[in-house]
């Protein structure tokens, strides 16, 4: 089957579509037919090297596709499906842990549904797990115009928060406007104090921080005493250690790091908030904005685009 593989760490012209052979599922997964994979930017982290993995490795997590083989026999063939956390989905075929499925609604177009789970996944457990908002809250979202930012911007809104996003170019804000942001800004060494300026002189109740280390520092300022500073991400590159004392100059505030992994790991916990994203989807309170579609073969162009911030909202591969 065709796949890119990674041989090497490294930038990416490390990923190179080659032929290999098709992986066989255990017992406790499933083997699907990826017909769409979602690009996210923690295949970057898997590339690179920052996440281990063995070597040679085909990236990607999540996708969607027909089942084509289920070893306990459960899942009929054919049957439509997206899943998350099937690492490999960069390739015709990918083995997917069976609890990491789910059927694909009508009416949820494929390029949506190849990128709705990882990043709507997380969106919701950033809102509604690590800090739950609620009416009158108020929230900082880094990247506002990603695909992370632009859906937990729309789940925020939902819960009644008052959301402040910070983008990089006037394109970037417009979407983050649409999504519901209150108000944009820019990056920038006085962020803080803007956002303080349009929340009433008050720091927020959370900031929600993917872009990591250019960003930390604003964050831990912008945030009220006893607030939440939730780095979900690295996206500008890995923050530094720090002194827990730090935490106590900015209030009592709380640092937290979370991951999907953590964030889905009760039972029926990746189900339960699967479904609350497909459902926000068909109810049409969630849009999905699929900012590319590349060919399987432009996996390394998706890379360059997603790490020079020129993409908006999420991206996919169509295989
Ligand atoms: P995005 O679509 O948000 O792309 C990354 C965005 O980060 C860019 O578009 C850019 O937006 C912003 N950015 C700021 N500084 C930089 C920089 N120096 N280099 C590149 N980008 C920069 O990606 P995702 O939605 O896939 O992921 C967003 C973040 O969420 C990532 O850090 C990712 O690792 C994290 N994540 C964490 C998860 C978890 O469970 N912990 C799960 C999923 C994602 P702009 O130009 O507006 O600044």
């Amino acid at each position: 089957m065709r796949a890119i593989c990674v041989e090497e760490h490294g930038g990416p012209d490390v990923l190179h579509l080659s032929e290999v052979s098709v992986p066989q599922p255990s017992d406790s997964e499933v083997l699907v037919s990826v017909d769409y994979a979602g690009v996210n930017y923690i295949d970057t982290y898997y590339r690179e090297g920052i996440y281990h993995s063995s070597l040679p490795m085909t990236i990607g997590f999540e996708g969607t596709g027909r089942v084509a083989y289920d070893p306990q026999g459960e899942i009929a063939a054919g049957t439509l499906v997206a899943w998350c956390d099937g690492f490999g989905s960069y390739a015709e075929y990918a083995t997917v842990p069976r609890d990491r499925l789910v059927a694909v609604p009508q009416g949820i177009e494929p390029e949506v549904a190849a990128s709705m789970l990882l990043q709507g996944i997380t969106a919701h457990y950033l809102t509604d797990g690590v800090y739950p908002l609620k009416q009158g809250d108020s929230c900082l979202i880094t990247a506002g115009a990603g695909g992370v930012g632009l859906m937990a911007t729309q789940f925020a809104r939902l819960r009644g928060a008052t959301v402040y996003t910070v983008t990089s170019s006037d394109e970037k804000a417009e979407l983050s406007y649409e999504a519901g942001a209150t108000e944009v800004f820019r990056y920038s060494e006085n962020l803080a104090e803007q956002v303080r300026r349009f929340n009433g002189g008050a720091g927020v109740d959370v900031v929600y921080d993917g872009v990591g280390q250019a960003t930390f520092h604003e964050s831990l300022e912008v945030v009220k005493p006893r607030g939440v500073v939730c780095l979900f991400g690295a996206a500008s590159g890995p923050v530094e250690p720090i002194d827990p004392q730090l935490l106590n100059t900015h209030g009592s505030i709380y640092l937290t790091r979370p991951s999907i992994g953590a964030w889905t790991s009760l039972e029926g916990e990746f189900t339960r908030r699967a479904q609350a994203v497909t459902q926000e989807i068909i109810d049409g309170n969630l849009s999905v904005r699929v900012g590319g579609v590349y060919d399987l073969a432009d996996a390394a162009q998706a890379h360059r685009d997603l790490q020079s911030r020129s993409t908006t909202g999420s991206i996919v591969l169509k295989i």
